[in-house]
């Protein structure tokens, strides 16, 4: 009876301290992890590079009238009035708003719409020199 009373009362704490045990070599496994963690490199990101202020002048300008793709900005979702100042990009010709496409189109050179690439200078054609005459 007296081993009984032992038992049911030893056997708890010996779960208890065991947990607890596996509890602390979990927290220093998760301390040393986090401090190698530390010495890690910072991973460069490839920043997609955007348009330039005089490139995003060379971009055709107009306004809202004008565009031929449907007059709805994909970069705020609104509806691009007729005598609103638009920027139709080259080649897709998706239009959006002036300040929505320079905002857009300044940090990465895709279209919003159709993630066409925009060469920075899509207009420079130099015809060939070796012509007949
Ligand atoms: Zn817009
Ligand atoms: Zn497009």
């Amino acid at each position: 009876m007296l081993l009984l009373i032992f038992l049911a009362l030893f056997l708890p704490c010996a779960g208890m301290s065991a947990v607890f045990v596996v509890y602390i070599c979990l927290l220093w496994f998760a301390t040393n992890n986090h401090h190698q963690g530390e010495f890690r490199l910072p991973v460069k990101q490839a920043a997609e590079k955007g348009l330039s202020a005089p490139e995003l002048e060379k971009l055709p300008r107009v306004t809202g009238e004008e565009l031929v793709m449907g007059t709805e900005c994909a970069v705020c979702l609104d509806e691009i009035e007729r005598e609103q100042p638009a920027r139709l990009v080259p080649g897709c010709n998706h239009g959006f708003h002036l300040q929505c496409a320079d905002t857009w189109l300044s940090k990465r050179s895709v279209c919003p719409v159709c993630r066409a690439k925009l060469e920075p200078h899509p207009f420079n054609f130099n015809p060939p020199d070796d012509s007949p005459c």
